[in-house]
C-alpha cells in the first residue's frame, strides 16, 4: 500500500475510498426509503381502494381463525369471513378483480394483481428493490435504464 507514483498518498486514498463509500451509503439510504414512498403516491385511486379492501378481507380472515381455532393452513369461504366485513359481504375490486381469500397464513389477493411496477393490487408489495428501482427511474426519467426488461 504505498503510492510509487507519488500522485496520491495512503492517507489520501484513505479519504478518497471513505467519501465514496459515505456516498454509495446515503445514496442508497435515499433509494430505499424514498421508493417505496414513491411507489405508493403512484398506485391509482382503485389500486389504493383495492389494496384496502385486501387488508379488510386479511382481518376477517384473520378474526375467523381466531374465533374458530383454525390453523394457519385453514382456507375459509367468502362466506364465512363474510359476516366479519362491512355489510357482511365481500368488498369488490374496483377494476373487476377477483379476490382469492387464501389461506389464513398468505395475503389475500386480487386476481388483477400485477407483478409489473408499482405492483398494483397487491397487499404487501413483492417487487424486489431492483423492479422498484428500475419503475422509479423509468417513471421518473421516461426511459429504461440499461438491460431492462420492461
Ligand atoms: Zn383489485
Amino acid at each position: 500500500m504505498s503510492a510509487p507514483d507519488g500522485k496520491s498518498s495512503f492517507a489520501e486514498k484513505i479519504v478518497k475510498c471513505v467519501t465514496t463509500c459515505l456516498f454509495v451509503v446515503v445514496f442508497g439510504f435515499v433509494v430505499v426509503i424514498a421508493i417505496p414512498d414513491f411507489m405508493r403516491a403512484r398506485l391509482s385511486k382503485s389500486a389504493n381502494a383495492c389494496i384496502n379492501n385486501l387488508r379488510q378481507i386479511d382481518g376477517a380472515k384473520q378474526e375467523w381463525a381466531l374465533e374458530n381455532r383454525k390453523g394457519s393452513n385453514d382456507i375459509p369461504s367468502s362466506a364465512e369471513i363474510a359476516i366479519y366485513l362491512v355489510n357482511n359481504r365481500l368488498p369488490v375490486c374496483p377494476l373487476g378483480g377477483t379476490y382469492i381469500i387464501g389461506r389464513v397464513d398468505e395475503d389475500p389477493k386480487c386476481s388483477i394483481s400485477t407483478s409489473a411496477w408499482p405492483n398494483d393490487h397487491v397487499l404487501n408489495p413483492t417487487n424486489n428493490w431492483w423492479t422498484d428501482f428500475k419503475g422509479a427511474y423509468s417513471t421518473l426519467f421516461g426511459r429504461r435504464p440499461l438491460g431492462s426488461s420492461r
